[in-house]
């Protein structure tokens, strides 16, 4: 067998193959910007045929029952955890992520495994009441068919099963394209997969450099059921409009552009502390990273000693060296970030620590930006609308709790948010008042594999883990029982 599952084959029906046109693409480390790999460079018609593949498996997967579908998954939960390491390594030198988060973020991937081999028991149906004495009806859940899983590089693992895993257990059957930067994450997954015992054409997966193209032949697919997505607003929205044609199910985790808020009666030092975990996670690279950071003017000053203390604290640097923060993806990433500084200080901001790229000290060949923190951001500026994707904290500050809210839900992403106070009556008004899909009270990390997770607006539809992730993959049938 050839190329399995080192990224340099596609896999489809079962088989790792080259792609039809023999193509591949380097892949690098955003560390170094090194060539690290190739991965086979599909095309339309491997996309067509992952999608056949998939097809032809639908009926007898389907048909599995739920025990022996779980049994698939909490193999491939065992072997996941198995090769933590491996596949933290692999994350740090594709992604760029430090060590240690790449380690969190496999056995996140993992828990979606798990959590959705125990959920493919529970798909539950129900009975309804008729107004008519000899009638009965039955409601079932049933699988949608086939599902394409269109996924992002900033969590090449768990955003994969976070999809998969669901699909899978539901009973459909899925083909995915990663993102062009991280397909080897991809192919070891996908490794894992067979080696867990799940049939031919379950799961197909096509990684390439050109994702136009076979997202085209996913989204035009008539068979094709459902598009589950993750990535930008701007191309979620385009693929929504294309999947319009053929009336599939979507499932769409967008951009975010996260409020973090700080009430004057919270401890600034404890808050700043969360405020800094949370906004350089992934080096800012996360749809959940507070964008805008509010902190009620009376405390402001000690919190943002207390960030700037904080991050320069930090060490920045390849993630396999023990940095505390690793690279941003690419360049590109780093002239976003750039310009939104710049034209925030252009614009009054002051600029409190960082706010340029790193390249002293061998950092120069990777995209390496300072963690930095802004004070008097305003709504005049890029930042205080644009996502960012990159380590730059905006602060922001007020006066009462009626004007943050205003502020908070002045966007239109609707994803993730964060309030710390100490007072319960706010907390519950606050969260309550917040147009977001979800809301971190004093906590930074309100995320888990049991947890739906999923935004308002411009953010996306559907939800993904909790018992709602698994909904996403199931169609409702009614059954009319006449008894005579
Ligand atoms: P980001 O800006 O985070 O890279 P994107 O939305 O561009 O986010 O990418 C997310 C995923 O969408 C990736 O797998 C990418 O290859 C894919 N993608 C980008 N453009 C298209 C497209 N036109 N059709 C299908 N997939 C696309």
């Amino acid at each position: 067998m050839m190329g399995r599952g080192d990224g340099s084959t596609l896999f489809i029906g079962g088989r790792w193959d080259k792609a039809d046109e023999g193509r591949s693409f380097p892949v690098t480390d955003p560390s170094s910007g090194a060539e690290i790999g190739h991965a086979a460079d599909g095309g339309a018609s491997d996309a067509q045929r992952a999608v056949e593949a998939a097809e032809a498996a639908f009926p007898e997967w389907s048909g599995q029952t739920a025990y022996r579908r779980a049994e698939v998954l909490q193999a491939a939960h065992a072997l996941m955890l198995e090769r933590q390491e491996e596949l933290a390594a692999l994350m740090t030198l594709e992604q760029g992520k430090p060590l240690k988060a790449a380690r969190t973020e496999v056995r996140y991937a993992a828990d979606f495994l798990l959590w959705f081999a125990e959920e493919a028991k529970r798909v539950y149906g129900s009975t309804v009441p008729s107004a008519r004495a000899d009638q009965r009806f039955l409601v079932m859940r049933q699988p949608v068919g086939v599902v394409a899983a269109i996924t992002p590089w900033n969590y090449p693992i768990s955003m994969l099963t976070r999809k998969l895993a669901p699909a899978i257990a539901a009973g459909c059957t899925t083909v995915l394209k990663p993102a062009e930067q991280t397909p080897l994450c991809a192919a070891a997954v996908f490794e894992i997969f067979e080696e867990a015992g799940l049939p031919a054409g379950v799961a197909n997966l096509v990684t390439t450099s050109r994702p136009e193209e076979t997202g085209q032949v996913f989204l035009g697919s008539p068979v094709v059921r459902k598009l589950t997505f993750t990535g930008s607003t701007e191309v979620g929205t385009l693929l929504a409009g294309q999947a319009a044609a053929t009336m599939k199910r979507l499932s769409m985790e967008l951009g975010g552009h996260a409020p973090f808020l700080v009430f004057e009666d919270a401890d600034p030092v404890h808050a700043a502390k969360g405020a800094t975990l949370v906004k350089l996670l992934n080096a800012g690279q996360a749809c959940i990273s507070p964008n805008r950071i509010y902190v009620h003017r009376s405390i402001m000053e000690p919190f943002a000693a207390a960030m700037t203390d904080r991050c320069e604290r930090l060490r920045v640097g390849p993630g396999s060296s023990g940095a505390d923060v690793g690279p941003l993806v690419d360049t590109a990433a780093l002239e976003k970030v750039r310009r939104q500084v710049d034209d925030a200080v252009s614009k009054g901001a002051r600029l409190l620590t960082g706010g340029e790229r790193l390249v002293e000290d061998g950092l120069g060949d990777g995209s390496f930006f300072a963690p930095t923190v802004l004070a008097d951001v305003d709504a005049s500026m890029q930042i205080y609308r644009e996502e960012t994707f990159g380590p730059v904290a905006a602060l922001i500050p007020f006066d009462d709790e009626d004007e943050v809210l205003r502020m908070a839900n002045d966007t239109e992403y609707g994803l993730a948010s964060y309030l710390y106070t100490r007072d319960l009556g706010r907390a519950v008004r606050v969260a309550e008042a917040l147009r977001f899909g979800i809301v971190g009270i004093n906590d930074i990390n309100p995320t888990s594999a049991a947890a739906p997770f999923g935004g308002v607006g411009l953010s996306g539809l559907g939800r993904e883990g909790g018992a709602q992730g698994i909904d996403e993959y199931l169609d409702v049938k009614l059954v009319g029982l006449a008894l005579r």
